[in-house]
């Protein structure tokens, strides 16, 4: 996966994934919503209300008729008013049961609901009785009255009780989806999470990973830049620092010499007869020589600031920081001993048999008047005078003089 797919790629397939995660979420519990306010109109509609309608009736019938039955007996209401009274009820018990019929019914509740009725057709008719018996002006036998009602009061409550029945059946189909649905809620929260977790580690393996790649490459860069600068200072053909570092070092050393008040020595070596050596063995060899003497040299110097330069041609540079004019004078003798040591045969010099170097060197401490110029001029000179003076030798000075 970590190879195949981008970073953004995983990271927009994650943002998908907790997408489609709340999407599902939220379309359960839209739907669950939707599910529970139905059951509960079912509820509210098809057993509250019917039930509140069945005790209405129950009301009317068992407690303000017989009331009002009984106020008409004790003479507390007129004839008229008692009429008036009962055909309200008559009309309300008419209504009440005309809307829980009207409700739907199931097969076994249609059959019951017609054993019903005909009670209730029957409380009307009594009532259509009580209200002429009142208009003749007889007295209502209480005892008759308590009869028929209970009647009418046992089946009304056996709907009632079915009802009440039906609604408990509800809420227990209820109950059971509520915890389904708050059970696949709770599936697709951790398949959700899962899977978002699963996602988070691929990419932070893959952040990982480039992380890793990036250090490396980071790594080979600094190298790759060291090996450049490298090849920007130093000469090919003897790995010595080449002129245009010296340049930049030799200004810099120079200044650090007058500012610490040290002593600096710059030394300028040339081999001797190189131009013969090249006519008598070749060019090839002549590079050979170069390389051979330039290692001798460098060998020669021992502390990480110690410099040595390929000028140009068959010309070198030493830079020595903080050397006394002893130490200075023992290394260039060394330099001198170190090239004749190599033993390269040189047949056609004509001061010794094998090949050999001149130096001429500076050894000082930089008045803070002096340039980078006339040092180099100054040593430049003392070269000529080891030339002047038989060539494979050195001269030194200890002052620009
Ligand atoms: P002196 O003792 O006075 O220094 O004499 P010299 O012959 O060494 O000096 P000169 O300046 O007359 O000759 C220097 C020679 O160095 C000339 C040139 O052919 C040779 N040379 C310069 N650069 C290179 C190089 O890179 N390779 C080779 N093989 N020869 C070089
Ligand atoms: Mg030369
Ligand atoms: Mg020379």
């Amino acid at each position: 996966m970590s190879k195949k797919f981008s970073t953004v790629a995983k990271l927009i397939t994650l943002l998908i994934v907790v997408g489609i995660g709340f999407a599902f979420l939220s379309l359960i519990t839209y739907d669950n919503m939707k599910k529970m306010k139905k059951n509960i109109d079912i509820i509210y509609f098809g057993s509250y209300v019917q039930v509140v309608k069945l005790k209405e009736i129950n009301e009317y019938l068992g407690r303000d008729i017989p009331e009002t039955i009984i106020r008409y007996n004790n003479n507390l209401l007129s004839r008229d008013y008692t009429i008036l009274a009962l055909n309200e009820y008559r009309e309300k018990i008419i209504n009440n049961w005309d809307y829980y019929k009207n409700t739907y019914k199931t097969k076994d509740e249609k059959a019951l609901l017609q054993s019903v009725d005909r009670i209730i057709r029957s409380s009307l008719e009594w009532i259509d009785a009580l209200a002429i018996s009142i208009e003749g002006a007889e007295e209502i036998s209480i005892r008759n009255m308590y009869d028929n009602i209970t009647i009418i009061k046992k089946s009304i409550n056996q709907l009632v009780k079915h009802e009440t029945d039906a609604a408990y059946l509800r809420k227990k189909d209820i109950n059971q989806d509520y915890e389904e649905t708050l059970f696949s809620m709770l599936l697709i929260l951790i398949a959700t999470v899962v899977v978002v977790l699963s996602i988070a580690y691929f990419i932070s393996k893959s952040i990982k990973d480039k992380e890793n790649k990036l250090f490396k490459l980071a790594k080979e860069l600094s190298f790759a830049n060291k090996e450049l600068k490298n090849l920007t200072i130093t000469d090919p053909l003897t790995t010595l620092f080449n002129r245009r570092y010296f340049n930049t070092i030799f200004d810099k050393e120079l200044k650090k010499a007058k500012r610490e008040k040290k002593a600096i020595t710059f030394m300028m070596i040339d081999i001797d007869f190189f131009k013969k050596f090249n006519d008598t063995y070749g060019h090839i060899a002549g590079d050979e020589n170069l390389k051979e003497v330039s290692l001798a040299l460098k060998n020669n110097l021992r502390r990480p600031n110690d410099y040595a330069f390929r000028l140009g041609g068959e010309e070198f540079g030493v830079l020595i920081y903080d050397y006394s004019v002893q130490k200075a004078t023992i290394l260039a003798e060394r330099l001198i001993e170190a090239v004749r040591e190599l033993d390269i045969e040189h047949k056609s010099s004509d001061v010794a048999p094998q090949v050999t170097i001149s130096l001429g060197f500076v050894s000082i401490i930089p008045p803070k008047d002096l340039d980078a110029e006339k040092l180099i001029q100054s040593a430049d000179d003392a070269l000529y005078r080891a030339k002047d003076g038989g060539r494979n030798r050195y001269y030194a000075k200890y002052s620009l003089t």
